[in-house]
């Protein structure tokens, strides 16, 4: 891939370098309400711009911009520390899963609420006992009537509290093999058999919760693609998650790395040779990141979709903020563990980094198999 950008690209990136200096509202407020509104207040700013759902097709109500674009914007907004959109879910996995397997009537129905976040989504994957091990989920959703109806619980949904829309998967063939039993399927989160419980994180915040389902309703018009097709359109779904992540992900840790700098040197200890050496190290990390994640994007354009290298980056992103935050603290020595300071929050949010969006663990296994072709563990 060709690194350098085009005129057009370069033209790109000035104008929306330039609209966010203007536009960028700055940092969240405390509390989860206020944060949520306030980070919708955001999205709707940059949907008005023109400036949500870059890369999707302008009858839909984005900007038919190409992937590099989509690549720039993410990186710009993580330089401008730009605060973060509220419907996230919906616009990393939600809008391009609706992109690749829906129907006209169903892209109609979903996109534009995604992109002006009157309709926030959440993920209804993982449950009690499947999370690495997805295929093997219990959910139920039995056919009725011209309707699904389904029973069973999912956890860690980030943002249900939040959502209009899940997108679930519910096992609706209990024959078939693990993998074949599965269906894709849009949940209306506002209705009496779906019940939502939040789940507080070390951090303090409630950013995702339990879900229960007790016979709750699914119109058939709601399943995506095929009843039974669950598994491929839930792999789509994974692979947009990891892949939407990398751009945005390596500009924010080379910004972190720029804090971790000045810490190092207002605590004195910037000439200590170990110190210097394992900020040397992250930043060589970071450098490989943000190439890896072009390799992502490489794929992607040749292909339509991302491929499996999108766990690389995802991978290298979890172990660089892992190791920077980890370091921050020992830099801060005794007031480390003074919830005080963004370097402690930044800290407790991290561990969850190499959990979510698929372990550390699994993504090295999506690497050995399907990127370097290694045998099979199982
Ligand atoms: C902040 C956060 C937000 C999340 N948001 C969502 C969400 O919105 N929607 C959603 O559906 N889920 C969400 N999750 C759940 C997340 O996807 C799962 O936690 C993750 O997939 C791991 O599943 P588990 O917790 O059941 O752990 P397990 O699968 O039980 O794994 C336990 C440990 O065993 C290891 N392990 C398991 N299998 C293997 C193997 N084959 N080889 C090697 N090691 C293995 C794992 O790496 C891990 O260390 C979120 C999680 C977090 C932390």
């Amino acid at each position: 891939m060709d690194l350098t950008l085009s005129p057009q690209e370069t033209a790109f990136r000035d104008e929306l370098r330039a609209w966010l200096e203007e536009n960028n509202p700055g940092p969240e407020p405390s509390g989860d309400d206020a944060a949520f509104e306030f980070r919708r207040e955001w999205q709707r700013k940059l949907h008005a711009a023109g400036y949500a759902g870059l890369s999707w097709p302008r009858e839909y109500g984005g900007r038919g911009a190409t992937l590099i674009e989509q690549a720039i914007f993410n990186e710009e907004m993580a330089r401008a520390r730009a605060p973060m959109t509220a419907n996230v879910l919906g616009l990393v996995m939600g809008g391009p899963v609706v992109i690749a397997h829906g129907t006209d009537e169903q892209k109609r129905r979903w996109l534009e609420p995604i992109l002006s976040a009157d309709e926030i989504w959440c993920q209804g994957f993982s449950e009690p006992e499947s999370g690495s091990d997805l295929a093997s989920l219990k959910t139920k959703a039995v056919k009725s009537n011209g309707e699904w109806i389904v029973t069973g619980q999912k956890v860690w949904t980030t943002f249900a509290h939040e959502a209009k829309w899940c997108m679930l998967l519910a096992r609706t063939d209990t024959d078939a093999p693990k993998h074949r039993g599965l269906t894709y399927f849009i949940l209306d989160m506002e209705q009496e058999g779906v019940q939502v419980r939040p789940l507080r994180q070390i951090t303090g915040e409630a950013e995702f919760n339990e879900l229960f389902f007790e016979e709750a309703r699914i119109p058939d018009e709601n399943v995506i693609g095929q009843p039974g097709d669950g598994w491929k359109v839930a792999i789509t779904t994974l692979m947009h998650e990891r892949a939407g992540l990398a751009f945005g992900s390596a500009i924010s840790v080379k910004i972190a790395l720029g804090e971790l700098i000045e810490l190092a040197k207002e605590r004195g200890v910037a000439d200590d040779p170990l110190i210097r050496q394992r900020i040397g190290q992250l930043y060589i990390e970071a450098e490989t990141l943000r190439l890896n994640a072009y390799r992502g994007l490489t794929h992607q354009m040749k292909h339509g979709i991302p491929g499996p290298e999108g766990s690389l980056p995802k991978w290298q992103w979890s172990d660089i903020n892992q190791a920077l935050t980890e370091l921050a603290m020992e830099i801060r020595g005794e007031e480390a563990p003074l919830a005080d300071s963004h370097w402690t929050y930044r800290f407790l949010r991290a561990r969850a980094n190499s959990i979510e969006g698929g372990t550390t663990e699994i993504l090295k296994n999506i690497i050995a198999e399907r990127v370097l072709g290694l045998p099979r563990m199982r």
